[in-house]
């Protein structure tokens, strides 16, 4: 059995609190890795180094910071593979879907080496007579990220990028279930040129986090995962005193119009709804068809498509389209939920229950389920199931369907299918969440742009990646400055003894 490690001071730290965590493949249920679990001591160590190296590497120029990106890119794409093949041992995503996981989270590495242009001030020349006026970005020291199992690659990457381009030094705690990716990315980074001690990667559970929010040399923390722990987290950090971007939980919904393209639309809730298992924070766990006609159109042309997904594990070959759900605490919760489906009166038209692979016995597979005729008190609604569950909502008009979007307390993403582009852009407009895709099933933005939910979705300010996340990792300092008249009005140059 493998023991992880933490990666401090540039090398590989053996845990010493003899807890750990299991880590688990997924597609075969067994134990492939023991994740140490850090004590307060460890972590104190860690942090300790971080701010060490920290003062030297703000000190470094930008442009020198954001070769270590250019390097680090490069190698991401040379050991793509590897990363691929780790990161779909421990989770269950299929091969592809891994190399995607990581690619979003390239593509952030590739926008920060330009962190030079992200991280220029303002100037004003003559604010006033003799004076100018400027402003620049100053990282903000040490910074942790705490981030989930479900994209092990991407948002940790979302989170490395901007926070050390913009010359902080990170504390970066992986969720225990998927720690490998994490700790395989930060031995790229070091062999790019990252400086040792820059990047820390402290495992650990509830303890560590709690040990991170209360630490005071940890000066902001950006979380991504549940909707209560993101709650938590940014309650406990800000009482600190710390900066906190906690992004949570969703429940994204497409609207599909009766001019819709119906087969289109239900291509891409296929993908949308069941891709990695339902367990995207994008995900689309709600169809919402106006008007009965199409609802009935959509729900015939949903069934065969869900019925043909091959479910198996990420070794089981390019037609697998989606492998296990991460824990069997997930699937039996998954399960349940559909169980109460049916029970409280929704009707089950695909039911993934208690599908089993042969040779996979032990597994933590579900299959995918298709829901219709949910209302919003059902439980399959009103929770995040997290995975491969589609709830159909029947809405009788287009104002129906947008206060039920309205309506709900998750505000992440959400996707509207029509050919009229007066409505698209009225549910643009109108909706209250915070990505929004228009004959796209999942508007996760690119790179340049920047990403974050509303409502129960996100809390505190900025969002991931692009400008905000400069933002979010920097302080703006404000210089006035006035220089009085000298040498050019004439004073006098001559080297005079003093009187
Ligand atoms: P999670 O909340 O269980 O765990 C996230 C992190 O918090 C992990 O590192 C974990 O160790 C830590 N943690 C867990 N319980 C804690 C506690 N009681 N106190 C302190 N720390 C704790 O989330 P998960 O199951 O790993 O990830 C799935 C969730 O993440 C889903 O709800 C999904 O929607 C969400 N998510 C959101 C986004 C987004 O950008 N909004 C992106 C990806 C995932």
């Amino acid at each position: 059995m493998k023991e992880l490690y933490h990666w401090v001071n540039g090398k590989q730290v053996k845990g010493t609190s003899g807890r750990f965590g299991d880590v688990y493949n997924p597609a075969t249920g067994e134990i492939i890795a023991k994740v140490p679990l850090a004590t307060q001591a460890e972590l104190d160590a860690a942090i300790a180094g971080a701010e060490k190296a920290q003062a030297e590497w703000a000190a470094t120029n930008p442009q020198r910071r954001a070769r270590v990106m250019m390097k680090f890119a490069d190698l991401i794409n040379q050991n793509m593979d590897k990363l691929a093949e780790v990161l779909s041992r421990e989770h269950g995503k299929t091969l592809p879907d891994a190399r995607g996981d990581v690619q979003r989270g390239l593509e952030v590495i590739e926008v920060c080496m330009g962190a030079p242009t992200l991280l220029k001030g303002d100037y004003t020349d003559s604010a006033g007579p003799g004076i100018d006026l400027y402003s620049m970005r100053q990282p903000l020291g040490v910074v942790a990220a705490i981030t989930p199992f479900n994209f092990p690659a991407m948002i940790p990457l979302w989170k490395m990028g901007p926070a050390l381009s913009a010359g902080n030094a990170m504390i970066l705690k992986p969720s225990e279930r998927t720690p490998e990716t994490s700790l395989l990315l930060a031995e790229l980074i070091q062999e790019a040129g990252l400086p040792d001690g820059v990047l820390q990667v402290v495992n650990g559970d509830k303890d560590v986090v709690d040990g991170i929010l209360d630490h005071p040399t940890v000066q902001a923390v950006g979380f991504v995962g549940s909707t209560p722990i993101a709650q938590y987290i940014y309650g406990r950090a800000a009482a600190n005193g710390k900066r906190a971007q906690c992004f949570g939980g969703a429940k994204n919904h497409m609207l599909i119009m009766p001019d819709a393209d119906l087969d289109k639309a239900a291509d891409a809730l296929v993908g949308a709804g069941f891709g990695a298992a339902g367990e995207r924070c994008m995900a689309i766990s709600v169809a919402v068809p106006v008007g009965e006609a199409t609802a009935d159109a959509l729900i015939e042309r949903l069934i065969p498509r869900i019925e043909k997904l091959k479910v198996g594990p990420y070794t089981g070959g390019d037609d697998v389209d989606f492998g296990p759900v991460i824990t069997k605490a997930a699937q039996s919760r998954i399960n349940g939920l559909v169980n109460s489906g049916v029970e409280q009166g929704a009707k089950l038209v695909v039911d993934g229950r208690n599908l089993s692979i042969q040779g996979y016995e032990d597994g933590f597979f579900v299959g995918p389920s298709l829901f219709d005729n949910v209302t919003p008190d059902m439980d399959i609604y009103k929770e995040e199931i997290f995975g491969p569950v589609l709830s159909t909502v029947r809405a009788k008009t287009y104002e129906e369907a947008l206060n039920l979007v309205i309506d709900n307390e998750y505000g992440n993403g959400t996707s509207i299918f029509t050919a009229d582009g007066d409505t698209a852009r009225d549910y643009a407009s109108r909706v209250n969440v915070g990505m929004v895709g228009i004959n796209f099933p999942i508007p996760v933005p690119l790179s340049y742009y920047t990403f974050g939910g509303w409502k129960k979705s996100a809390f505190g300010d900025l969002n991931q990646y692009g400008p905000d996340a400069f933002r979010f990792y920097t302080k703006t300092k404000t210089v006035t400055a006035r220089w009085f008249s000298g040498i050019k009005d004439g004073a006098s140059l001559n080297f005079k003894a003093l009187d």
